[in-house]
C-alpha cells in the first residue's frame, strides 16, 4: 500500500555487476515505514475477521497471479539474481504449491486446535467451568526477504504465506538482491487483496538499504513478531532490536548452519564412490547458496574414505563456477574461502573449474583432520556458497563427539548401511537435539513443503528452535492460544461455537471429534 519516497535505487544484474535500468526504486522514509506499519496494524482487526475461506481464496488469488507473470517474473528473477531459469520456474512451482497449501492448512481447520474441556458442575471439592481453547493471530508481522530464493523465500514466500494465513497483516522488507522480482510479486499480492477487499494494510512492501529501515520496522509498536531470513549477523541485529522495545516481541530467524553429513564406515565401504557424485552434485546445487548446502562431511580413516575422496575430487574438478546472487555475498563467499585456506592445519584437496566472471564462485573441498577442528572451532563458522570441509576421523568416537560438540543446525544426515545402525544411533540422538531435520541416505538441499517438515533448528540454524519456518506448521508462528472460560457462545471465536459452524475437527474432553 505503500510506495517509497526516499533515496533512489537501482536493481544490480550479478552476472555483469551492471545496474538495471528500470525501473528506479525508492527506500522507503522513515514516514513511510511509519504509514505502512500504521496500516497494518488497522488492517488487523477487520483481517483476522475474515473467514478462514476467504484467506484461503486470497492465497489463492497470489497464486494465481504468480502463474500469469509468465515469464516476465522469472526473467526479472533470472536478470537480478543470476540463477538459472529451470530453478527459477522450479521456485515457482514451489512458491505456488506453498501458497495452495495453506489455503488447505485453512480450510481444513486444525490450525485452530480447538479445544474443549466441558464443564463439571457437580465436580467435588470444587466444579469445573466450561473451559475452550483456540488459537488467534499475533497481529502485523515483519518479515525480511531471503537473497537466495528470490520467490519461495521473498515477497509471496512461506513467511508471508504463513503469516496471512494466520490472519497477520504483513509489512515485507524486500531484500535488495531482488527488488524487481519483489515489486512484481508485490503487486499480485496487493492486487489479490483488492479482489477479496481485504483492508488495504493487510500487505506493504518497504524497501532499504543500509540498515535503518529494518531497524525502525522491527522497533515499530504496531509489529508484533518478526520472520527473517539470512546472515547470523543480521538475525542477531533483529533479535536485539526486537528485545530492547518497550513491548519486545518473538524474532522467528532462520540463519546459518553447515549441515554436517556423518558417512559411517559400511556406506564408505559400500558406495563411497556414488556418495561422493552425490554430495558434489549438492554442493554446487544453486552456486552452494543454500541454507541447508551441506559445509561439513565427516568420514573414519580408511580406503572407504580414501574412495570418497579420489571421487569427489574427480567430480568437483569438473564443475563450473557459477554466478553468485550479490556481489556482496560473492565476495563473502571469497573472504570466508580464505579464512579457511590460510589456516595452517587446512587442506585444500580439490577445486571447481576457475570463474569465468567477476562473480563467479569457484567450488573448493578443504579437509583436515577431528582432532584439528576440535582445537579449531571457528573454522567450522558458515562459509555461504559451494565449499565444504571434510573431517578426517580416528574411529566412530570422534564422530560421535563431533556430533554432541557440534551447534545447532538445519539439518544432520547419515549416510548408513544395517551394520552401521549401532553407531548411527548415537549420532542421532547427538543430532536430533540440535537439529530440525535428520534424514539418511541423501543430501540436505531439497526441502519439502509439506506438513511433517521442519525447517528449523537450535540456534545459530534459528533463533527459535521450537518451530519451523516451511511446511504448514511454520503458521504456529504467528499465532498464539487464548483459553475461553464461561464465556457465552455469542461472544467465541467461530472456532469455539456449540454447533461447530466453521466444521472443523475439535478435540473435546480428550477425544478428536470429526466436524
Ligand atoms: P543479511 O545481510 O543478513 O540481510 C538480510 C536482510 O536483513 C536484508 O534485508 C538486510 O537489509 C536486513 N538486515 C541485515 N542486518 C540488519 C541490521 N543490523 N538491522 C536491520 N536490518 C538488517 O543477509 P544477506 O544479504 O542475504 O546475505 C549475507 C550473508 O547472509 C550471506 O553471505 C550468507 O552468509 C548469509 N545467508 C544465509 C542464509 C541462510 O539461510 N542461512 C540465507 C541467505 C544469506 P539491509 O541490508 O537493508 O539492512
Amino acid at each position: 500500500a505503500v510506495r517509497g519516497e526516499g533515496r533512489e535505487l537501482l536493481a544490480i544484474n550479478p552476472g555483469t555487476r551492471q545496474a538495471i535500468d528500470t525501473p528506479v526504486f525508492n527506500c522507503a522514509t522513515a514516514v513511510l515505514v511509519d504509514r505502512a506499519c500504521a496500516l497494518a496494524e488497522q488492517a488487523f482487526d477487520p483481517l483476522r475477521a475474515t473467514a478462514p475461506d476467504t484467506r484461503a481464496r486470497f492465497l489463492e488469488a497470489i497464486a494465481d497471479g504468480l502463474l500469469e507473470l509468465g515469464s516476465v517474473l522469472t526473467e526479472r528473477a533470472h536478470s537480478e539474481t543470476g540463477l538459472p531459469m529451470a530453478r527459477l520456474e522450479g521456485e515457482r512451482g514451489r512458491t505456488v504449491g506453498q501458497l495452495r497449501l495453506f489455503a488447505s492448512v485453512l480450510r481444513q481447520g486444525r490450525w485452530h486446535n480447538a479445544t474443549f474441556d466441558s464443564a463439571l458442575p457437580d465436580r467435588q471439592p470444587l466444579p469445573r467451568p466450561d473451559l475452550r481453547m483456540c488459537r488467534v493471530a499475533l497481529g502485523p508481522v515483519a518479515i525480511f526477504g531471503a537473497s537466495n530464493f528470490p520467490l519461495a523465500f521473498s515477497v509471496a514466500g512461506g513467511d508471508t504465506a504463513s503469516a496471512l494465513a494466520a490472519g497477520c497483516p504483513v509489512v515485507f522488507k524486500a531484500h535488495r538482491a531482488h527488488l524487481g522480482t519483489a515489486e512484481l510479486v508485490a503487486r499480485v499480492v496487493q492486487a489479490a487483496s483488492r479482489r477479496l477487499a481485504l483492508p488495504a494494510g493487510t500487505f506493504s512492501l518497504v524497501i532499504g538499504d543500509g540498515n535503518d529501515v529494518g531497524q525502525q520496522l522491527v522497533s515499530h509498536p504496531a509489529i508484533k513478531a518478526v520472520g527473517f531470513t539470512g546472515s547470523r549477523a543480521g538475525g542477531l541485529a533483529l533479535i536485539r532490536a526486537a528485545a530492547a522495545r518497550a513491548e519486545p516481541i518473538p524474532v522467528y530467524a532462520e540463519m546459518s548452519s553447515i549441515n554436517p553429513v556423518f558417512l559411517l564406515p559400511g556406506a564408505l565401504s559400500a558406495r563411497a564412490g556414488s556418495i561422493a557424485t552425490a554430495f558434489v552434485d549438492a554442493l554446487v546445487m544453486g552456486a552452494g547458496q543454500f541454507c541447508t548446502n551441506p559445509g561439513v562431511v565427516l568420514g573414519v580413516e580408511g580406503p572407504g574414505l580414501q574412495a570418497f575422496l579420489a571421487q569427489a575430487t574427480a567430480h568437483l574438478a569438473q564443475k563450473a563456477a557459477q554466478t553468485m546472487l550479490t556481489p556482496g555475498i560473492h565476495c563473502a563467499y571469497e573472504q570466508g574461502i580464505e579464512r579457511i585456506a590460510k589456516h595452517a592445519e587446512v587442506e585444500a584437496i580439490a577445486s571447481g573449474l576457475s570463474p569465468a566472471g567477476a562473480t563467479q564462485a569457484q567450488a573448493h573441498l578443504f579437509q583436515l583432520t577431528s582432532a584439528q577442528v576440535a582445537a579449531n572451532p571457528g573454522l567450522l563458522e558458515e562459509v555461504f556458497g559451494p565449499a565444504a570441509i571434510v573431517i578426517r576421523c580416528q574411529d566412530t568416537t570422534e564422530m560421535l563427539a563431533f556430533a554432541r560438540s557440534v551447534e545447532g543446525q538445519l539439518t544432520a544426515t547419515l549416510h548408513l548401511e544395517e551394520e552401521d545402525l549401532p553407531v548411527a544411533r548415537g549420532v542421532v540422538q547427538a543430532m536430533e537435539k540440535k537439529a530440525g531435520r535428520v534424514l539418511v541416505n541423501g543430501f540436505p538441499t531439497g526441502v519439502e513443503v509439506c506438513d511433517s517438515m521442519v525447517h528449523g533448528g537450535a540456534y545459530p540454524a534459528t533463533s527459535d528452535s521450537r518451530t519451523t519456518s516451511v511446511g504448514s506448521s511454520a503458521i504456529e508462528r504467528f499465532l498464539r492460544p487464548v483459553c475461553y472460560q464461561s464465556v457465552p457462545d455469542a461472544l467465541l471465536p467461530e472456532a469455539l461455537k456449540q454447533g461447530n459452524p466453521l466444521g472443523i475437527w475439535r478435540q473435546v474432553d480428550g477425544q478428536s471429534r470429526a466436524p
